[in-house]
């Protein structure tokens, strides 16, 4: 897509540490990382959110993204990492070509990924519960 900045570094026209390249797959460092080696997972094809994947891209990001979670726990000494993806602007997404997040984090590195947690009123858990399965596409 022309004016995607994700696109424009899979094309080469905007520099980026690459960590990992193959047909399919690009793994870059953020600019801005949360902690050292913050490394985005990207498809190669431009979409924008990890729903509009075709299946055969998402079994790729399968195959890579443990790979390069492994390679940044290594590269980084850390303890544990964090996988974390946003769909759509309301969910903080700022680059609208989907992309994978790997954080590597430390035991108190202070790092705040987990919001809060909330409650259910009685019944509410339930009538998600049915929702959700209603929806489910088979
Ligand atoms: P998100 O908020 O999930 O859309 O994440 C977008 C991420 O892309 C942010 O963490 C940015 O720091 C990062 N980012 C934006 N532009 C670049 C760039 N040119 N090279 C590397 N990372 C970038
Ligand atoms: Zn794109």
């Amino acid at each position: 897509m022309a004016d995607c900045i994700f696109c424009k570094i899979v094309k080469g026209e905007i520099p980026s540490a690459k960590v990992y390249e193959d047909d399919d797959m690009l793994a870059f460092l953020d600019i801005n990382p949360v902690s050292p080696g913050h490394t985005l997972v990207i498809p190669k094809h431009h979409c924008e959110l990890a729903t509009d994947l075709p299946v055969e891209q998402m079994v790729v990001v399968a195959r890579v993204l443990p790979m390069v979670c492994r390679a940044v726990v290594k590269a980084t000494h850390a303890e544990g990492f964090n996988i974390f993806q946003s769909n759509g602007r309301c969910a903080g997404q700022e680059i609208m070509h989907v992309h994978f997040h790997v954080i590597a984090r430390r035991t108190g590195d202070g790092i705040g990924i987990r919001p809060a947690p909330g409650t259910y009123a009685e019944g509410e858990m339930e009538r998600y519960r049915a929702a959700i399965t209603s929806h489910i596409e088979s």
